[in-house]
């Protein structure tokens, strides 16, 4: 196969950076499962954005004093610039959020900001934001989204990114030569026992980069949510950090409260981790009984359905939560433009790191980093375009035996990205 542009990922980064792309231009787009499966379907809380002119520079020490000031500081003011113009092309895109009686915006709060700057449509923001992005995907003939097809390697030659090699729906290894490649392949929750990330995902960005000696960064940095619903599902559940902004508690095993639960992630998750050892439980309650009911049902209706169908009605009684894996802060290593180390190669969302979130992430800045830094990525490959003719050959006489057991491949990659991000990239 032949494409201008290869995305291998379809969550919010992938396909907005498809969007941005010129509409001249081939792309592909390949996801490892269904178009849906993705955690950009998943997040609930919402998608920070700076509210006023004043609103920049408490926007930006919230997101440094949770990143532990180890941010790349002109990452997190380029996120914050671009947020009202990113927030802007959902709208025209058709993406709809919680408004006001007066019809203006809503915002909320999560945890360690200082005001309420957080765009949301329920409890189901991210679903609104990727569903929108990929009906305007449907709407583009030269987008193609290849469900169930995964990303198995790139392919380099002459210092630089000339395709990849994956494995369609139907089982084969193909090759793909790509004038240029995006990693858009998401978080590394799948090499991970309990996580809120999908399952299938399982990092195969960062191994694939680590044996192309590709540039990793930050690559120990891995969140844990403190509030995960308790319960012996595949994936874990979120209970989302909003329903503590919008005023929930946590309780020991005896009924008080044990902390400040608008803390930082990471400072919550070891108080949490500190009371269970104390009282030699597997959880500590959260207890939503304390906001109003209209707020409840209004903003976190998918929570309450979810709680309910493991039986716990959360609007009268409190719920078992324990800390799971969650976030990525580290990844593959990006300049501004979401470039690689790879000449021609790309990484964007959760996969990339450009230094944004430092150490912790701020909560609802990753669904607007991931956005911010592939629409620079599109527009970088659309400045620096050139069009590739002369590896087609070259691609053919590539050996793909090596790719052929899938689940040897997996295991194989699941155990280098797990030996880096525990042991650092040495
Ligand atoms: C439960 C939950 C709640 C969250 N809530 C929020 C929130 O409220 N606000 C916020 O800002 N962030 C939130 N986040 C984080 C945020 O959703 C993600 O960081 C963000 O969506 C990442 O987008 P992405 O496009 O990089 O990755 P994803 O949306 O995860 O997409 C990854 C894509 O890569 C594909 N893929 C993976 N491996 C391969 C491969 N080898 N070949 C081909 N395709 C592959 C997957 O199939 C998928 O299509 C939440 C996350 C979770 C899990």
């Amino acid at each position: 196969m032949k494409t201008n542009v290869l995305i291998a990922g379809c969550g919010c980064a992938g396909l907005y950076c498809a969007l941005n792309l010129p509409k001249n231009l081939n792309v592909t787009i390949i996801t490892k499962s269904d178009e849906e499966s993705s955690d950009s379907f998943l997040a609930q809380g919402g998608m920070c954005v700076q509210r006023d002119d004043e609103d920049f520079e408490c926007f930006l020490e919230d997101t440094m004093r949770a990143g532990h000031y180890e941010n790349d500081k002109k990452s997190v003011e380029l996120m914050i610039e671009n947020s009202r113009d990113v927030l802007a092309d959902l709208v025209s895109f058709g993406a709809e959020f919680n408004k006001n009686e007066d019809g203006t915006l809503a915002y909320t709060r999560e945890g360690a900001h200082s005001q309420k700057r957080i765009v949301f449509r329920e409890d189901a923001t991210g679903k609104e934001i990727t569903l929108t992005l990929l009906k305007e995907s449907k709407k583009r003939s030269n987008i193609q989204i290849l469900e169930y097809t995964t990303l198995l390697d790139i392919i380099e030659k002459d210092e630089k990114c000339i395709g990849a090699v994956i494995r369609t729906k139907d089982g084969e290894v193909e090759t793909v030569e790509a004038d240029y490649t995006v990693l858009a392949t998401g978080g590394v929750g799948g090499i991970y026992e309990h996580s809120t990330n999908f399952r299938h995902l399982t990092a195969d960005a960062i191994a694939i980069s680590a044996r192309h000696n590709i540039k990793l960064r930050d690559i120990t940095y891995v969140q844990i949510h403190p509030t995960t619903f308790y319960s012996n599902e595949d994936r874990s559940f979120l209970i989302s950090e909003s329903v503590r902004g919008e005023g929930a508690v946590l309780r020991d095993k005896n009924g008080n409260r044990f902390t400040n639960e608008l803390s930082p992630r990471d400072v919550l998750t070891k108080a949490i981790k500190e009371q269970m050892k104390k009282d030699g439980t597997e959880f500590v309650w959260e207890d939503l009984t304390t906001i109003d009911n209209k707020t409840l049902n209004e903003h976190f209706p998918n929570i309450l359905a979810h709680c309910k169908e493991n039986g716990y009605d959360a609007t009268r009684e409190w719920i078992p939560v324990v800390p799971a894996q969650h976030y990525f802060m580290g990844g593959v290593w990006v300049n501004y433009e979401s470039k690689t180390s790879l000449d021609k190669l790309y990484a964007v969302g959760e996969t990339a790191c450009n230094g944004v979130h430092g150490k912790n992430r701020l909560a609802s800045n990753s669904l607007l980093e991931s956005l911010v830094f592939s629409k620079r990525a599109a527009k970088d490959i659309e400045k620096n375009y050139e069009f590739e003719n002369s590896y087609g050959e070259y691609i053919k006489t590539l050996g793909l035996e090596e790719y052929k057991d899938a689940e040897k491949l997996e295991e194989e990659y699941k155990n280098i990205a797990k030996n880096i991000i525990r042991e650092g990239n040495k």
